[in-house]
């Protein structure tokens, strides 16, 4: 009897984009991801706001200067930039690249208006997933815990959260964050049934053809 051969893994890496408003729990859902998801590796985006207490640059962000991050845009290492509470976001495209071409997954912690350019120049690559809080109480509830922005800035990113959350169905998949773990775990289940998708598996046409043959 002919030995079983297993189809061979290999697939191209997607890019998982999580948006929400702030304080909805985005942060805490990403790093636990990447700490369970050995293929998943973290987008690190510059940013020219300041760096809060405990932050880590090359970690959280790469902190740079506004002509830094204009000399980046100019020179096109940016695969999307958007201006989010007067400063300025991007994602280096060179670590993406190398990601996905080595087979990993990115992870993304974006905002609506870069999730909008990656969908445009990688339709199929991109999986979109929103974070919404249980309330809106409940989200200045966890902005003033976090207790690191100044009552100003909270009450500002308040304000953005409606206008980040009206773009809720630009994005495949929707998790209300009533609770981490469920959280994570859903995610956990789109990732896996996305990495199953067809469209990501080049090699089973081959396999397929491989099966008929035998
Ligand atoms: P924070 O300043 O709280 O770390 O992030 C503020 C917002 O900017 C969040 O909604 C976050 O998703 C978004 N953001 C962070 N990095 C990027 C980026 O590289 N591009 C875009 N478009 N938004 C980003």
């Amino acid at each position: 009897m002919n030995a079983v051969v297993a189809p061979t893994l290999e697939r191209r890496g997607l890019m998982l984009v999580l948006s929400s408003p702030s304080g909805a729990g985005k942060t805490t859902i990403s790093r636990i991801l990447l700490e369970r998801e050995e293929e998943l590796t973290l987008s690190i985006s510059a940013t020219t706001r300041q760096m809060r207490p405990g932050e880590i640059h090359g970690k959280d962000y790469f902190f740079v200067s506004p002509d830094e991050f204009n000399s980046m845009v100019d020179n096109n290492e940016m695969l999307e930039h958007a201006t989010v509470f007067d400063n300025k976001y991007g994602t280096p495209s060179e670590p993406v690249e190398q990601g996905l071409s080595s087979g990993q997954d990115v992870l993304f912690d974006i905002d609506w208006q870069g999730t909008q350019q990656v969908a445009a120049k990688a339709p199929n690559d991109i999986v979109r997933v929103f974070i919404l809080p249980p309330s809106l109480q409940e989200l200045e509830r966890r902005l003033y815990a976090r207790a690191q922005d100044s009552e100003e800035v909270v009450k500002g990113r308040m304000a953005k959260a409606a206008d980040e959350m009206s773009h809720w169905a630009e994005y495949d998949y929707i998790i209300v964050n009533t609770d981490v773990e469920k959280s994570v775990a859903d995610v956990q289940a789109i990732l896996r049934a996305e990495r199953l998708k067809r469209d990501r598996r080049p090699d089973l046409d081959s396999f397929v053809r491989g099966l008929r043959q035998a």
